[in-house]
């Protein structure tokens, strides 16, 4: 059986003696596919050991030669595009044109830090006192870390490592265990790059992994991706560890769709963005609003029109348009969680489970599901249920259909379907999300600008990619400077004002 690997200091590195594997399913089919060798403290050790004597040399490097090994890994992995999105699929079950998707959007945060020289420029004032003059600079942290979910593989392990080693970090990336092939693979190309060993390093595994790196000396910072609980567990434990750290979260975005909508295009977008990565991502819309009556009528039978018209199918059908859940036990908590939306009372309209496809019955599909007259007070309301699951949250007025994603735990991303322009700046003022799509289903931001949830979906107060990514992984040093010549000025013995 295929066995999955750590990366440090340059070279694929085989699991510790004692420490156990993880297996690797092929969601398509059930079985188990590889084994991926689960690191320990030890190594978590080696790979910060190896991480920061190469830090040094790389952050002298000027930035416009890590630009450069930036450049030349876009184009190694672009050149790999197929290879990669293959590997990615298998692993993680969504299908091949999203895989590349997937591959594409951390691609862009690396287009990004090809700019890094220029995101790096400092600030200076001349003369801010009297033959006086200020300037600051933006400094690498040292080794910083990165620990990513299983739904986006390619991407965020992207957003996190592109910008930290082109500042002049070098980096520890622990991967989802559930998905490990393609971040192992970004971490070779990156070398083939141009990156000395040890700049980035991948260390395979779960919370044992995890805990070492939040409490390790080295490490400065940290960045998280994955559930809340687990989120809000490193946010604290990194932070009494001195680190620096940003931790997002789950997720449970809202589509509100105003009476005045265009209602085949908001159909055909909730639909994608719904049952999409079979409703695997944080950008994911599980929630529709439809405000009014007439509108909740018309939307409901478009979005059962548009169910029977999708196609779920293994992995690598170019027709299908989405593919298994990435897991068996994922797809048991989906399933109980639809079981429990019937007993709280949701009206379901199209269930999903039990869906089988001939020849991959064992493989971990659900259907689409939908419920309609979903209310606040459930807790499959309240919670992220991450799988093909649209429930319809019905609302009398604009005013109620704000306060549903205002009021939710999570404020990860929301979106507004309406033809009226100052309804929906109104809305996207006003709503207590992070991220708003207007007449757009996943408003996951470009690159130069900065993705990041609100409440529940983020802990900390930097956000990822863009500028806040260079600040993140950045420290700021201010210079004071004077030049003075010919005799002694007196010191003053009170604090020194520019006046
Ligand atoms: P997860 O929280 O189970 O795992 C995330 C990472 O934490 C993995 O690397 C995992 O190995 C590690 N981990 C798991 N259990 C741990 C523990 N007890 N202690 C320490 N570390 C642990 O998340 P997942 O299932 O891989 O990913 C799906 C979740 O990620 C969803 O909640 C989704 O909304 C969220 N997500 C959020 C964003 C965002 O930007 N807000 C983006 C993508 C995914």
């Amino acid at each position: 059986m295929r066995e999955i690997g750590h990366f440090v200091n340059g070279a694929i590195v085989g699991g510790p003696p004692g420490a156990g594997r993880g297996d690797v399913f092929d969601p398509n089919s059930g079985a188990v596919q590889a084994r991926v060798a689960m690191g320990d403290a030890a190594l978590v050790d080696d790979a910060a050991q190896a991480a920061a004597r190469a830090q040094t040399g790389w952050a002298q490097l000027n930035p416009q030669r890590r630009a450069r090994v930036m450049f030349e890994f876009k184009r190694l992995v672009e050149a790999r595009m197929d290879e990669l999105a293959a590997l990615l699929s298998a692993e993680h079950g969504k299908v091949i044109a999203d895989s590349r998707g997937d591959v594409q959007r951390g691609l862009e945060v690396i287009e990004f830090a090809c700019g890094i020289p220029h995101a790096l420029k400092g600030e200076y004032t001349e003369g801010a006192g009297p033959g006086i003059d200020v300037y600051s600079m933006r400094q690498p942290l040292g080794v910083v870390a990165g620990i990513t979910p299983f739904n986006f593989p390619a991407m965020i392990p992207m957003w996190m490592f592109g910008i930290a080693i082109a500042v002049g970090n070098s980096f520890i990336l622990k991967p989802s265990e559930k998905d490990p092939s393609v971040p192992l693979r970004l971490a070779e190309l990156m070398m083939e790059a141009g990156a000395p060993a040890g700049v980035l390093n991948v260390v395979q595994g779960d919370k044992a992994v995890v805990d070492a790196i939040l409490t390790h000396p080295l490490i400065r910072a940290v960045s998280f991706v994955g559930s809340s609980d687990i989120a809000h567990y490193v946010y604290r434990t990194g932070a009494a560890y001195g680190k620096r750290v940003q931790a997002m979260g789950g997720a449970k975005n809202h589509g509100i769709v105003l009476p005045d909508a265009d209602l085949d295009q908001a159909t055909n977008d909730i639909l994608g963005a719904a049952y999409g990565s079979a409703g695997e991502r944080c950008m994911a819309l599980p929630v529709v609003v439809p405000v009014g009556e007439k509108t909740a009528l018309a939307l409901r039978e478009r979005l059962v029109k548009g169910i029977e018209g999708l196609k779920v199918g293994v992995s690598t059908d170019p027709d299908a348009q989405y593919g298994p859940v990435v897991t068996a036990a994922h797809k048991d908590r989906v399933e109980s969680s639809i079981a429990k939306g019937i007993l709280e009372g949701a009206e379901l309209v199209v269930d999903g489970r039990g869906f089988t496809l001939q020849g991959y019955e064992k493989g971990f599909f659900i259907g689409p599901t939908l419920f309609d007259h979903v209310r606040s007070d459930m807790t499959t309301y309240q919670e992220e249920i991450f799988g093909p699951v649209l429930q319809i949250a019905r609302a009398n007025s604009f005013e109620d259909a704000l306060r549903l994603p205002s009021a939710h735990p999570y404020g990860n991303g929301v979106a507004i379907y309406t033809r009226n322009g100052k309804a929906a700046r109104d809305f996207a003022a006003r709503v207590d999300v992070g991220m708003v799509g207007i007449n757009v289903p996943i408003p996951v931001p470009v690159a130069y600008h900065t993705f990041g949830g609100w409440k529940r979906s983020a802990f900390g107060d930097t956000n990822q990619h863009g500028m806040e990514g260079v600040k993140f992984y950045t420290k700021v040093k201010t210079v004071t400077a004077r030049w003075p010549e010919g005799e002694v000025e007196d010191s003053a013995f009170v604090i020194p004002t520019m006046r």
